[in-house]
């Protein structure tokens, strides 16, 4: 009869999956960035697109750590909310309830990896693992921060202008920068 997998075998597992997950929103953030319409919110994506290629290096390095070859294994989870954030940026929302869409998509990545990286940080422990164990708790709080800062965007400004859009949807139109792909500015500039 086969041996039961160990809890070691499934910290390797949960860090495949994790490796793989940050590679896909290595490819999905530029797209986010790019969509933003604020300019705040479009700098907060590429941040962490930079500090997500980071993540994949540090996971690389919590892989040597424990003595294992780097590898990923597909990570269902990030797949499933990307694949929700690309359905939402076809939409044909106003540029601010876009915005604010963005913010609900990008939150839902970083609350699933700060769910993935709490859990890795634990069994590291929980497994004598401990260079592996500060390498994950870095990550965990650089997802914690990118959480942060999309909340704080969203309550200092963008929900609000996006509600208020709701209400001057016929005022004129002010002379603003292109608005990508496409979208109809009037909402926002209305409430500037
Ligand atoms: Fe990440
Ligand atoms: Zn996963
Ligand atoms: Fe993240």
């Amino acid at each position: 009869m086969a041996e039961s997998k160990s809890l070691q075998q499934a910290f390797i597992d949960e860090l495949r999956d994790a490796y793989d997950g940050e590679k896909q929103m290595v490819k999905a953030l530029p797209k986010m960035a790019k969509t933003a319409a604020s300019p705040e919110l479009r700098e907060a994506f590429s941040t962490h697109l930079e500090e997500t290629k980071g993540q994949v290096a540090r996971l690389e390095e919590v892989f040597a750590a424990i003595g294992e070859k780097v590898r990923g294994k597909h990570c269902d989870g990030i797949a499933g909310i990307i694949e929700e954030g690309k359905s939402i940026m076809e939409e044909d929302f106003d540029d601010a309830t876009m915005d604010a869409c963005l913010i609900a998509a990008g939150q839902r990545a970083e609350h699933y990896e700060m769910a993935a990286y709490g859990t890795l940080v634990a069994w590291a422990r929980a497994l004598g693992q401990d260079d592996a164990a500060e390498l994950l708790e870095e990550t965990l709080n650089e997802e914690k921060a990118a959480d942060e800062k999309l909340s704080a965007l969203a309550e200092n400004g963008i929900n609000q202008e996006a509600a208020s859009g709701d209400q001057t949807e016929e005022e004129p139109v002010s002379p603003r920068k292109a608005s990508p792909k496409g979208r109809s500015v009037k909402k926002r500039a209305a409430s500037r």
